[in-house]
């Protein structure tokens, strides 16, 4: 076999070793999978392609390439620069050859059917022992995989910034009512009336920005499957009527008009009872959100033979046809609806949607346009009859009286544990505050509390810390309970191998707290 090697060898080889090596070069060049062309003439009127590029630019492997034919047809696709034509005069091989130059850069290919495919084109002339140009070869290097995964990355991260950009005024908006109200009760010494309606708006603006929170977190959990469904065979009409409730003040608030039409017999499904009725309050919320003033709310329970359905309709400002399918995108709000958003991050259909799925479940949207309302549809598989379960236990009522109760509070905002301290101490509880973990330990010990409510993060020891010896100090006879802005799985395994009995994440529900309390009294010790 003749070797490669520099050109004078060639004066040496027999026409038979020429032939050879003519063959072997043509079969690597058809069969390299690089995409390839190659003219042999200066005009590049003839060009020819390789398989690897005539099937990315979807043409048979013999058709003449050249956007620059000798005349008649050119073939059916286009070279783009940037979403541009390029010129006859600056297609890269053609402008390699006219300025003796190689060329290098990113185009595009716009085959027949519209699509795009994104190269890297390296054009490289040829020249005869005489130093003319006869031709050029182009190599291509298809980047459309990593191109299109760029643009979606660039989307997902305006997605992004527009969704903390409506986050933080999500966040403002209550904010600033619990400002004002701070300052009444600051100034309406005596007043009890006013500080009453000071104290309501803060409550409502603080469970507005818990639900705020509680959602970031969701999307964080369900991101990452880290999601748990706590399933029970349930009625789906109770769960219905616990998601009317929820949101009921908003349908009245709205002055809407809500009509509920279920069957009488009930509506078995295997679902997390929260998880659903957070799905159809989200639903519900929606439809009275984006209804005029004065509107119609539907909602339809109903099963089949293998399903069962939920169905919440309005007559309000609807939904385009063409954004149907982008409203259960996360941090999508429409553009037309943004001044209505008022509450939201965008995010609230994305969760919805993705609990039913993890049910086994579905949600669809359905409208006829602006202004013509619009219909979810939450379909969820039926568990069958002969499964019917209890009825679901209720949630222990809080006794708001519960028997005083030594209680010690570690936390480093001055703050949260003024606020605690005060509010445990008004119900009549012994209340100790330690500001970080060492003293906690020390006061523990001194103490011997029957509720712990410790934060994680400490100075000078944290939370797991503190509750590993506070465990080992005083046994059984304390509950412990952590209480901190992690709510993820993760954190709350890490809180149960410390010795936690409970995770709460803050700010914690009153009468949770005292839930904990009461539990902890009501056992012997
Ligand atoms: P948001 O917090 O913005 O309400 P969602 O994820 O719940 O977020 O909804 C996404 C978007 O879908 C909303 O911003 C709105 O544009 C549109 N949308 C949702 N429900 C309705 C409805 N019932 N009628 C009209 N548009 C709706």
């Amino acid at each position: 076999m003749p070797e490669w090697g520099p050109f004078d060898v060639l004066d040496n080889l027999s026409p038979e070793d020429l032939r050879q090596r003519l063959l072997s070069l043509q079969a690597i060049i058809d069969r390299a999978p690089v995409p390839i062309a190659i003219a042999h003439d200066p005009d590049c009127r003839f060009i020819f392609a390789n398989r690897a590029l005539a099937s990315l630019i979807e043409l048979s492997p013999d058709a003449n390439i050249s956007l620059t034919p000798p005349a008649g047809e050119r073939p059916p696709y286009r070279i783009q620069r940037n979403g541009r034509d390029i010129p006859p005069h600056e297609l890269p091989m053609q402008y390699a050859i006219a300025h003796r130059t190689a060329v290098s850069n990113e185009i595009e290919i716009v085959r027949a059917d519209g699509s795009v495919v994104y190269v890297q084109n390296d054009v490289e002339p040829l020249y005869d022992t005489h130093g003319e140009i006869y031709g050029c070869v182009s190599v291509c290097v298809d980047l459309t995989d990593r191109k299109l995964a760029e643009m979606g990355l660039r989307d997902a991260d305006r997605r992004k910034d527009e969704f903390l950009a409506t986050l933080s005024h999500e966040l403002r908006n209550p904010l600033a009512p619990i400002r004002s109200a701070l300052e009444i009760i600051r100034l309406a010494r005596g007043d009890e009336e006013l500080v009453e309606k000071a104290r309501a708006t803060m409550e409502r603006q603080l469970s507005h920005l818990v639900r705020i929170t509680d959602d970031l977190l969701d999307v964080a959990r369900i991101t990452q499957n880290k999601v748990h469904l706590r399933r029970e065979r349930i009625d789906l009409r109770v769960v219905v009527q616990s998601a009317i409730e929820a949101t009921r003040p908003m349908i009245d608030a709205n002055g809407h008009t809500l009509s509920v039409q279920a069957p009488e017999h009930p509506i078995w499904v295997d679902v997390d009872f929260t998880r659903i009725a957070q799905a159809v309050s989200n639903l519900l919320s929606n439809a009275a959100k984006y209804t005029e003033p004065g509107g119609y709310i539907g909602v339809t329970a109903a099963s089949d033979a293998t399903s069962a359905t939920v169905i919440v309709s309005d007559t309000g400002i609807g939904i385009p046809a063409a954004l149907l399918p982008r409203i259960f995108d996360m941090f999508t709000q429409l553009q037309a609806h943004r001044d209505r958003t008022y509450g939201g991050l965008g995010v609230g259909l994305t969760l919805s949607r993705r609990l039913v799925q993890l049910h086994g479940g579905a949600i669809t949207a359905s409208s006829e346009g602006p202004g013509r309302g619009s219909q979810f549809a939450l379909r969820l598989p039926l568990e069958s009859a002969e499964q019917m379960a209890e009825a679901r236990p209720g949630g222990g009522a809080t006794d708001a009286r519960n028997p005083p109760c030594r209680v010690l509070i570690a936390e480093d905002s001055p703050d949260a544990a003024e606020m605690l301290s005060l509010m445990l101490g008004i119900k009549g509880h012994d209340v100790r505050v330690a500001a970080d973990g060492e003293q906690a330990v020390a006061i523990g010990r001194a103490f011997e509390p029957q509720v712990a409510f410790v934060d994680i993060g400490m100075p000078r020891m944290d939370g797991f810390e503190v509750a590993r010896q506070l465990r080992e100090l005083l046994g059984d006879r304390v509950l412990l309970v952590a209480l901190t802005g992690w709510g993820q799985d993760e954190d709350r395994r890490r809180s149960r191998e410390a010795g936690f009995d409970h995770h709460l994440t803050k700010p914690p529900e009153p009468d949770v707290l005292e839930q904990l309390i009461a539990e902890r009294m009501r056992e012997p010790g």
